[in-house]
């Protein structure tokens, strides 16, 4: 059974310094089959993907397909897949790249961004996260300004009324322990990080980036910095403390 929301943040208070196999093995022995990983096959997700193979085998494990992600990240994925013998689930969105041409126009993410990212990330990761109490993601607070404040655990409010629950095992990680992981046990990581890239996406969204700040090379020279499957979710604290009512009216 799910948690409740005092539940969830008194364990994430507990998992703050938990080895992230400690918060997966929480999630999978809760949740079971409702709960599920997804990955885009950065150095964050590969690491926790690694981590899930050894220490919940079972725990399924998702990614997105955008029809824009770059061939290496498709080799990736089949390299992985190869390489720990299990299959990783497609999600695609409604519309193929060519139909969301014919009905929006050509290089719909370069006029309207939020617009693209809304159906080719969001409404196929809601689609997805509709089957499941709990969600597995990579995210951590040093990769950028606004992921300052993840926490282990957090409680998120979905669409139909239900609350789900996001962990984030990682979240106190640091970029060198994500390194110091990947090369210490050999885990495959997408050619691209060694090319300048710091964070990759979809091949049009994304560059090689020299500063420091992880997300720097997304959609850069916008103000844009999150795709919206992490940030179009209302939260069950701040939904609480604004209204101080159970459910957000929309
Ligand atoms: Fe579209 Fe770019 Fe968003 Fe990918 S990252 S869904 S190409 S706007």
């Amino acid at each position: 059974m799910t948690p409740d929301r005092s539940e969830i943040d008194r364990l994430s208070k507990e998992f703050e310094n938990a080895p992230p196999g400690q918060v997966l093995r929480w999630a999978w022995d809760t949740m079971g089959s409702r709960v599920a990983m997804s990955t885009a096959f950065g150095s964050s997700g590969m690491v926790l993907l690694d981590i899930a193979r050894k220490q919940v085998p079972d725990m399924a494990i998702f990614t997105i397909d955008t029809g824009y992600l770059f061939p290496e990240t498709l080799e990736l994925k089949a390299r992985v897949e190869a390489h720990y013998g299990f299959t990783i689930e497609v999600i695609h969105p409604e519309q193929s790249v060519s139909e969301q041409n014919r009905h929006y126009g050509e290089a719909l993410y370069g006029r309207d961004p939020d617009r693209c990212c809304a159906m080719r990330k969001v409404e196929p990761l809601r689609r997805k996260l509709a089957q499941l109490d709990g969600w597995i993601a990579s995210l951590r607070r040093d990769q950028s300004e606004t992921r300052k404040d993840v926490q282990p655990l957090e409680s998120y409010w979905f669409d139909d009324g239900r609350m789900i629950v996001k962990a984030n095992p990682l979240a106190n990680w640091t970029r060198k322990q994500v390194w110091d992981y990947i090369l210490e046990h050999e885990v495959p990581y997408n050619p691209l990080l060694d090319q300048g890239y710091a964070s990759i996406g979809c091949w049009p969204c994304t560059q090689a980036v020299s500063g420091s700040n992880e997300r720097d090379g997304r959609w850069a020279g916008t103000a844009k910095t999150e795709c919206g499957i992490h940030t179009s979710f209302v939260r069950v604290e701040d939904s609480v403390s604004e209204s101080d009512s159970a459910v957000p009216s929309d």
